[in-house]
């Protein structure tokens, strides 16, 4: 019985687990320099710390024996091989002596050795300071290293989850089809002659539902006379998508989005068009990247 509701609890989660693929790997595709991973750092200064408060306590411990307990201890160790010396030459003297002497002499030499042994016992448990000395290190080094890999953390962003990327749709709840590529190119309106254009325009009827590419936030809608209606999307770590010529906007600023939810409806507002279609740009860093390597899966990296 307990096995059946284990089992349809695992059915009950399983859905909720979304394979999603990180930031990186599109940094990858792009061949942008890859980010060091966040984590990485913070196991660096963790480390950097425990080896500061390590040799903090190794040096205090070291001081501790140096200035007090070895001194202390060594002149009771001087002074109990006096005292046993002493006692052996009076024992030898003592052959012709009353029995009761002797005797007190006796008892007087086992309280001086066994209390030598109890201290030479505690002279022994400094028998690894050498040791910890040899691991005393620059300290204010791994400071600077701290602070150093701290600044780096700020600027780090942890890998976030992009959704799928080596395998991922495009933005349109439809077929895709490219019909004009990103990069130079003249301007079909006629308006600019020869221009960059700064992302692709894919086929969409009106009101094809425009998907996330990503997993993201809503950063920005707005309108223009040249682009019309538009959305931009973060996506974290530096990544941004841009829709335009929309004809209907169905999301709000700052709404969390999952890769491929529907957030607007395409159109053909704007005077930069010919007829409906929509335009998407992708930003890396904020530098404009050709798209269609993502949407149609040519990774930079595979020539
Ligand atoms: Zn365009």
């Amino acid at each position: 019985m307990k096995r059946v509701i284990c089992l349809c609890m695992l059915f009950l989660y399983l859905p909720i687990v979304v394979y999603g693929e990180t930031s990186n790997v599109l940094y990858k595709m792009y061949s942008k320099d890859l980010r060091t991973d966040v984590t990485v750092l913070k196991d660096g200064i963790t480390k950097a710390k425990q080896t500061i408060r390590i040799n903090a306590i190794s040096s205090f411990y070291n001081k501790g024996i140096d200035n007090l307990n070895i001194d202390m201890v060594d002149t009771t160790i001087d002074n109990l091989l006096l005292q046993k010396a002493e006692i052996e030459k009076q024992g030898d003297l003592a052959i012709d002596k009353p029995l009761s002497e002797i005797i007190a002499l006796d008892a007087d030499y086992k309280h001086v050795v066994s209390k030598l042994n109890d201290v030479l016992k505690i002279r022994d448990s400094y028998g690894n300071l050498d040791k910890i000395e040899a691991m005393e290190i620059d300290t204010s080094e791994l400071s600077l290293f701290i602070r150093e890999q701290e600044a780096a953390v700020k600027l780090a962003i942890e890998f976030v989850e992009l959704g799928e990327i080596t395998t991922v749709r495009h933005p349109l709840d439809n077929e895709y089809k490219l019909n004009s590529p990103y990069g130079s190119r003249v301007d079909p309106t006629g308006r600019r002659g020869v221009h960059f254009h700064s992302g692709v325009d894919l086929n969409a009827n009106m009101n094809t539902k425009v998907l996330s590419i990503f997993n993201g936030v809503i950063s920005d809608i707005g309108y223009n006379t040249a682009v019309g209606n538009y959305l931009r999307i973060y996506h974290g770590d530096g990544i941004e998508s841009y829709y335009c010529h929309l004809n209907k906007v169905e999301s709000k600023l700052g709404d969390e989005v999952k890769q491929y939810d529907v957030v607007a409806l395409s159109g053909n507002t704007g005077y930069l068009t010919t007829g409906p279609h929509l335009h998407f740009n992708l930003y890396i860093e904020g530098d404009l990247v050709d798209p269609a390597i993502l949407l149609e899966h040519k990774s930079n990296l595979e020539g």
